[in-house]
């Protein structure tokens, strides 16, 4: 029997409802859904403040709850487009059709001859990571974009205080 695997690729920092309700949506279509983790190698910086080992706890325990069969991935940016899809496909597990809005990523898998499809956006404004990070680092409400599981993540590894840390200049 052949599963049938999508691919969905995201920074996740951090993991929000918006990439919840679209993973939501592709396992309905799909059997198990790979999960790239891009610019992996990336932490404690005001625009990638998580791990890629705390990426994929959010997004493990996530999705346990909504009970989503998948697989996360981390994968390392590449300074290079033109073999980022070999790349991506030298660390994932095989899949049949990729899942994506943004143009670039949608391009190298198309020149792949890759099966592409748009899945729909889930109030883009509100669900956003450069929104949630900036709520954080003013002190207003954050919890209710993303799912309970990783508020929880957030506040074990005391998130907040890091992207604050690590936001902050030097001092005299
Ligand atoms: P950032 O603001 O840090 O770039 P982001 O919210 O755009 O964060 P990414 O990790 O960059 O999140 O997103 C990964 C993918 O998820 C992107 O291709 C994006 O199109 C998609 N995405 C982001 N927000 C939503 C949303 N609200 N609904 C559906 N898809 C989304
Ligand atoms: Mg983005």
């Amino acid at each position: 029997m052949h599963m049938k695997r999508a691919f969905y690729i995201g920074r996740f920092q951090p993991f929000h409802l918006g990439h919840y309700s679209t993973i939501c949506t592709i396992a309905k279509e799909v059997d198990e859904v790979v999960i790239g983790i891009g610019s992996a190698q990336k932490s404690h910086d005001p625009e990638n403040p998580f791990t890629a080992g705390e990426r994929v706890m959010m997004i493990k325990h996530a999705l346990e709850d909504a009970d989503v069969k998948h697989y996360a991935i981390p994968i390392e940016d590449l300074q290079r487009n033109a073999v980022w899809v070999s790349h991506i496909v030298s660390m994932a597990p095989p899949f049949d059709v990729v899942y994506s809005n943004n143009p670039l990523v949608i391009q190298l898998f198309k020149e792949s001859n890759m099966n592409v499809r748009q899945p729909p956006m889930f109030n883009r404004k509100g669900y956003s990571g450069t929104e949630i990070r900036k709520k954080m680092l003013e002190g207003d409400e954050w919890r209710e974009l993303v799912p309970v599981a990783v508020a929880d993540v957030i506040d074990e590894i005391d998130g907040v205080t890091r992207l604050r840390n690590v936001s902050s200049k030097d001092m005299e």
